[in-house]
């Protein structure tokens, strides 16, 4: 049986996203990040008891190890080119968390 990756790293145009495997390696947690910070995890961990989960806390660390590895790769400073068109955040599902 082939080893599958415990993070995959995801981008749709400006968003960002990680599928993690979850615990029991059967099925993959997609997590939603907002740079370095997870912004949502469809378990049921955090679609129901509102918690910052693991896969959350998973991709958060991935992200920044990701972050910090392109930064390495290149000494150039990073073009702002990047940010041009910017879409929308996806409106108002994060931070329901925060009360
Ligand atoms: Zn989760």
């Amino acid at each position: 049986m082939p080893e599958r990756p415990l993070f995959i790293r995801n981008v749709e145009g400006s968003r960002v996203y990680y599928d993690v495997l979850s615990s029991k390696r059967s099925f993959y947690y997609t997590v939603d990040m907002l740079d370095l910070l997870a912004t949502g995890c469809d378990c049921d961990n955090h679609v129901k008891g509102h918690k910052h989960c693991n896969h959350m806390t998973d991709a958060e660390s991935a992200e920044a190890a990701f972050q910090q590895t392109q930064h390495n790769l290149s000494e150039l400073p990073v073009s702002d080119e990047v940010k041009r068109h910017e879409a929308p955040l996806n409106g108002t599902r994060a931070f329901s968390l925060l009360r």
